[in-house]
């Protein structure tokens, strides 16, 4: 990518972010790029497109330090958790064989694997030997008769951010637009009821969460084009130009995608969460808002309701367990406030919630569920979070799994709700889970015996008492 074209995609007029700089998302400074490179953050956005093969071009390193690194699940092919790399030596370096070995293993992953496209990922050692991924790409779709999308997302561009931007960008470029959806097969229509089309934009499926929600879209007549990109299909990503509405349900470094459906498509969006009760209800009546339907309208409304009761019903004896514990969340972006809102339909109390990689709208969002005076953390010093947790009088920290041993070290009841966990929270059922899982963490017979004096050391105590 040209320095200008790098430019152009961390300068967002979508995001927020950029009413604060007129220069848009300030570079990373050294050390910022901490939790992942460009080449990751690019990755990490495409993987979960299920039937293509990934190719990662360079050093086995950089695909070994990423590979299978989200707990994103498919629902169909298992082509995208093949760790597939060109494994660049110092010899293709001295000799600069690198871009032929890249049109071998694109010949390779097809005829294996049969995908549906191939993507290749550049990666910092073939971005300063100046391999041309793009004319690979272009001379092995024309050779395998497939798909080759390069993504040109080398780790010294910028950090993980920049490497998700890149990708919508690839994704918008090479792939959206390419194909018209398949036609709704008659059996598939429900009688009275108009379909719509629509797109989810940053929804990546960790853990399977979004299986709890995608029966309810079915339900309303919401047909999804694409869920980009998890649990999502090549061909599903082409057509996405086709939906009526779009929502961007995790990634800021996303947003463009939008900006750019509904700029050269018509296509409008909103941002919403599917963590709690309250926000998957409003992500619902959010869509047939957008979409101007009132019959849809109505039936969202029978549907919240009914889904409601039901949740209440099935939280009520863990409300009962939970309510009043006082939680620390530490985590980033829209989960700065879509957690809190999450704790908050279970009764428990915000002490604190971190807010590493939000937004101005992001933190305006939790002084609007935590009143003005809510703490937010932007401090990500491991010792200093304990600290917090400990003044606070928190019973438990709810954190990425970068934070999972200090915290347990330090015997502190701890919730994973990073990436890469294997439990799906979103929706309504995930909310059940959720809270499930929080009630295990707290009561849990393990802090007692880990806090109590040792037996060793009572034994101890009662043989060097002195004698009466
Ligand atoms: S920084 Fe460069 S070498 Fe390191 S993992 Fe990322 S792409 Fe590979």
């Amino acid at each position: 990518m040209t320095p200008d074209e790098i430019k152009a995609l961390m300068n967002e007029p979508a995001c927020a972010h950029n009413k604060k700089s007129k220069s848009g998302c300030a570079k990373p400074k050294p050390g910022a790029t901490q939790g992942g490179c460009c080449f990751d953050g690019a990755r990490n956005a495409l993987l979960p497109i299920c039937d293509v093969a990934h190719i990662v071009h360079g050093p086995i390193g950089c695909a070994g330090s990423s590979w299978d690194n989200r707990g994103t699940r498919s629902g169909g092919s298992d082509i995208y958790r093949i760790g597939m790399t060109t494994d660049l030596n110092d010899m293709d370096v001295i000799t600069g064989r690198g871009e032929k070995r890249l049109f071998k293993a694109i010949g390779q992953a097809v005829a294996d694997h049969a995908p549906a496209a191939v993507f290749v990922y550049n990666t910092c050692v073939p971005a300063l030997q100046g391999d041309d991924i793009e004319a690979v790409a272009k001379a092995a779709a024309a050779r395998f008769d497939v798909p080759v999308v390069p993504v040109d997302c080398a780790g010294f561009y910028g950090n993980k951010n920049l490497g998700n931007r890149i990708a919508g960008d690839a994704a918008y470029r090479h792939i959206i637009g390419t194909r018209e959806p398949d036609p709704v097969p008659p059996e598939a229509e429900i009688p009275g009821i108009r379909r719509h089309d629509i797109n989810l934009i940053g929804e990546w499926n960790v853990g399977g969460e979004f299986w709890n929600v995608a029966p309810l879209f079915d339900e309303l007549g919401l047909r999804i084009l694409c869920s980009f990109s998890g649990d999502s299909r090549f061909h599903e990503v082409q057509t996405m130009h086709r939906a009526e509405a779009s929502m961007v349900v995790c990634s800021k470094a996303m947003l463009h995608v939008a900006r750019k459906l509904e700029d050269d498509h018509g296509v409008p969006w909103f941002e919403g969460s599917f963590y709690g009760v309250a926000d998957t209800s409003q992500a619902f009546r959010d869509f047939a808002c957008l979409l101007g339907d009132d019959d849809l309208s109505a039936r969202v409304a029978a549907l919240v309701a009914r889904e409601e009761a039901k949740v209440a019903a099935a939280l009520a004896p863990l409300r009962a367990r939970l309510a009043g514990k006082r939680v620390l969340i530490f985590t980033g972006g829209y989960k700065s406030w879509s957690v809190v809102s999450a704790m908050q339909d279970l009764g428990m109390v915000v002490v604190a919630t971190g807010t590493e990689k939000s937004t101005e709208e992001d933190k305006a969002r939790i002084r609007a569920l935590m009143g003005p005076e809510a703490r937010m953390i932007s401090d990500n010093d491991q010792t200093a979070l304990i600290q917090t947790y400990h003044a606070c009088g928190a019973d438990i920290l709810i954190a990425g799994d970068r934070y999972i041993y200090p915290t347990l070290k330090s015997r502190i009841p701890f919730l994973d709700i990073d990436h890469v966990r294997r439990i799906g929270y979103a929706g309504y059922d995930g909310l059940v889970e959720l809270a499930r899982n929080i009630d295990h963490a707290v009561h849990s017979p393990v802090w007692a015996a880990v806090r109590d004096t040792p037996p060793w050391r009572r034994v101890a105590r009662v043989a060097t008492r002195p004698a009466a």
